[in-house]
């Protein structure tokens, strides 16, 4: 919309641009996130910024034997990683954010434009209001009264610091990319961030009040419940869980597959706010590619309804399709047989898997 010169008001909660960590990297695929930034005029830009060898794979099981070993081809443009405060950096550029406007409600017909209510008590209209306010959308209850729902599979992120240095032998451990662990109903995925920053994610299957009681902020208790839940697992693995200081809960929410609307003319949903799905790397791909084509469609557009029905028709039909491959895959990832797991990468995976990890170690330490 920026490049087309139209005007454009960005509405959002956070108070600033650095209010909260921006999470975990993200690898950003050729036709989707890539292709959204080369409409934005911004391809050249996140080039140096990516990290093609982030797409390097490790697989293994709970013992530490290494069952898949995929290295990284630094050529290779398919799915380069970034992370995601550059990549937010990237997109903000220079752009006007209203920071510290939480949205409270979407009000469409009211004659007069759309109007939109403020948690400060203002209200304000507007000819089109495009809901991208994630997972607890507040527009989106003007369109759909769907909520997401819980899968049964719970996450505990955590994070490792200058692990080149700090952590050589689990430097060594996850690659350049990714390492993950699968075991019965749990998996162990650590990814490399820039910088020597590495996210782990812990995986299992669990009741949505799972260690309610514990303090989120008592690192050492949520540590140990979690080394309790990975018993068994070899040392050097567990090792990922142990240096963790600071625990973040995410119990994995989704809309259902498909999840559609009656049209509403002047209000649509983009991103996580229309098609909720579980974290298997396109979430954030998909709301970037709709951004860019509903702009396109916007900017295009005779008849601004049309142009709306029109992206939300092309959104539903390929966001239900993803939706429902990673429902599948979080099923078989988080499974009662790892081999599940295992079959998941061999059904996606392009390339052959080297039958030693890098160095002759065929064991995890
Ligand atoms: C662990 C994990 C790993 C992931 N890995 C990947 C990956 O590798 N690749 C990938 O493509 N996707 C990945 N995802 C999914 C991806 O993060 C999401 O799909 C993506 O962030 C959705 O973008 P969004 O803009 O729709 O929503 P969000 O990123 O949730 O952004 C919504 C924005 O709206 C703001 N907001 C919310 N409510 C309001 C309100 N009421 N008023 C004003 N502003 C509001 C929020 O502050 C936020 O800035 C992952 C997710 C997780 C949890």
């Amino acid at each position: 919309m920026h490049r087309h010169d139209r005007p454009v008001t960005i509405l959002e909660r956070d108070p600033s641009r650095d209010a909260r960590p921006p999470g975990g990297t993200l690898d950003l695929h050729e036709g989707m996130g890539q292709l959204a930034l080369r409409k934005a005029g911004l391809l050249a830009d996140f080039l140096p910024l990516s990290r093609p060898e982030g797409q390097a794979m490790r697989i293994l099981d709970v013992d530490g034997t290494v069952l898949r070993d995929w290295p990284a081809d630094p050529d290779e443009q398919a799915n380069p990683e970034i992370d995601r405060g550059q990549l937010r950096d990237l997109l903000l550029g220079s752009m006007d954010v209203r920071w510290g406007q939480g949205v409270t409600e979407v009000v469409p017909g009211t004659g007069d434009g759309v109007l939109v209510r403020f948690a400060d008590g203002r209200q304000e209209t507007f000819d089109l209001v495009v809901g991208a306010d994630g997972a607890w959308s507040r527009v989106r209850p003007a369109l759909s009264p769907v909520t997401p729902h819980y899968t049964g599979i719970t996450y505990v992120e955590t994070s490792l610091d200058d692990v080149d240095h700090r952590h050589p032998e689990l430097a060594r451990l996850i690659g350049d990319g990714s390492v993950a662990v699968y075991g019965p109903d749990r998996a162990l995925v650590a990814q490399r961030n820039s910088g020597g920053h590495v996210k782990v994610y812990a995986q299992f299957r669990a009741p949505l009040d799972w260690q309610a009681d514990l303090d989120p902020a008592d690192a050492d208790a949520v540590r140990s419940s979690l080394l309790a839940l990975f018993d068994g697992w070899t040392a050097p693995v567990l090792e990922l869980l142990s240096h963790g200081t600071a625990f973040v809960r995410r119990p994995l929410h989704v809309l259902p597959v498909s999840h559609t609307w009656a049209h509403v003319p002047g209000v649509t949903l983009l991103g996580d706010a229309a098609h909720l799905m579980p974290p298997l790397g396109v979430g954030a791909n998909l709301a970037m590619l709709e951004g860019a084509e509903l702009a396109e469609a916007v900017a295009a557009a005779g008849d601004l309804d049309e142009a709306v029905r029109a992206f939300e028709e092309q959104m539903w039909a390929r966001a239900g399709r993803w939706a429902k491959m990673t429902a599948a895959w979080l099923e078989r990832l988080v499974s009662p047989d790892p081999a599940a797991a295992l079959a998941v990468f061999d059904d996606v995976h392009p390339g052959p898997s080297v039958t030693t990890a890098p160095g002759g170690a065929d064991r995890a330490g």
